[in-house]
């Protein structure tokens, strides 16, 4: 089985005789807890079938006049690929995670703009690895195990004791910190600006706040025909701009061969960002009416301007996770929750239709973080899923 716990899609998990092997803690209550706290189909609290609740979202999003879509990280892109049809027809906006999350770092990757690679390539080549503004022992529990520090790659035979070298760049002594003690160095940063300099004048042999240490590590880089750089949220919201640290993973690579991997977040959101940039030429915040992405169009800013009357919200919880000045304001447009469980977004929506579990109860596709393509083959299919949902909403309007 391939766990859709997060974008690491690890695919060795077994389960035998009801036991779950190889996932980590989150992994292993997705697979053993999905049954749990399911979403019911209602309408204005409700009970029916889904075919009206499914209805009743039709009715909703054809008399809106502005909707909006958002999430859609944790199912399958061939349902995002209707979302994306769906939020067209509607000539409306959608938008996921990402655009608070590590969105911008995705688009750098597929516009080419920083030169990436894959997390097998990272196993089995990787010299000096980077974890910067990431915290991978909370966000992605074995990606450290899987694919970067501790394996033992075909080109790293002696593994992390002496053939990796390890940065961890954080504001606080982390987990994955506490990690880098041989062969390896913890920087710690109050500003990661500062840094980014810091290694740019290095390169061109300038003083710098953090020469020391940015001399330290690109002289370890260029030991090695392949390092890498995972980046995390706290690069995201350490950097006003990120075209600088773009810049710097280019100034790298003039003296060492330097890749560049997103690290950390939703199973599925890369796949969301690559399908709507095949179609659109941006990965989120997306207005099909202006046909753009602007900051303005977030789903956040959005309710924050009272900018939507109506909003299909999918696989994910605005209620639990955003602030409460903004998610409140869902109370005062039409919601529809496509969702398998009963989130707290769920309890106060007007409509409610239940899915299947993306990856377990429903098989698709998802793209790893590195960009790799994974199917996903469900454990016990369910007619009513997220594909089911969105292709009637799609023939509705
Ligand atoms: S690291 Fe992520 S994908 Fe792997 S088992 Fe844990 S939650 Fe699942």
């Amino acid at each position: 089985m391939i766990c859709p716990g997060c974008s690491c899609l690890c695919d060795d998990i077994q389960i035998k005789n009801g036991r779950i092997f190889h996932a980590c803690r989150r992994g292993e209550e997705i697979f053993s807890r999905y049954g749990e706290n399911r979403a019911r189909a209602l309408v204005d609290g409700r009970e029916v079938d889904v075919d009206t609740a499914i209805e009743k979202a039709v009715e909703i999003l054809k008399d809106a006049e502005n909707p909006a879509i958002y999430g859609l990280d944790t199912t399958v892109m061939e349902v995002q690929e209707i979302a994306v049809d769906v939020a067209e027809k509607l000539n409306g906006y959608i938008d996921d995670n990402s655009s608070f999350c590590l969105g911008e770092l995705v688009e750098a990757v597929l516009k080419g703009d920083v030169p990436t690679t894959t997390l097998d390539e990272v196993r089995d080549n990787a010299y000096v690895i980077v974890y910067w503004g990431a915290n991978p022992f909370h966000s992605l529990p074995r990606h450290m195990s899987r694919y970067s520090y501790y394996p033992r790659g075909a080109k790293r035979p002696r593994g992390y004791e002496e053939d990796r070298y390890l940065v961890v760049v954080d504001v606080r002594r982390s987990e994955t910190a506490k990690l880098a003690k041989k062969n390896a160095k913890y920087i710690q940063v109050d500003n990661d600006e500062e840094l980014v300099e810091s290694f740019m004048r290095v390169v061109d042999g300038k003083a710098a706040k953090y020469a020391k240490e940015a001399g330290v590590i690109i002289n370890e880089m260029k030991k090695a025909d392949f390092n890498v750089i995972l980046g995390g949220l706290g690069l995201k919201y350490g950097l006003r701009d990120l075209n600088r640290f773009v810049e710097l993973v280019r100034k790298l690579n003039e003296v060492a061969k330097v890749y560049f991997i997103p690290a950390g977040f939703h199973a599925n959101m890369r796949g969301f960002n690559e399908t709507l940039f095949e179609r659109t030429g941006a990965v989120n915040k997306y207005s099909f009416r202006d046909g753009k992405s602007d900051k303005e169009f977030a789903f956040t800013e959005l309710l924050r301007n009272d900018r939507v009357d109506a909003a299909l919200i999918v696989g994910t919880d605005p209620v639990y996770s955003l602030p409460y000045e903004i998610s409140a304001k869902l109370g005062k447009i039409k919601t529809v929750v496509v969702d398998p469980r009963m989130s707290f977004t769920a309890r106060v929506a007007d409509v409610v239709i239940p899915s299947a579990v993306s990856g377990i109860e429903m098989s698709g596709t998802m793209v790893r973080s590195d960009g790799v393509r994974i199917k996903l083959e469900a454990m016990e299919e369910r007619e009513i899923n997220d594909l089911y949902i969105f292709r009637k909403i799609r023939e509705g309007l």
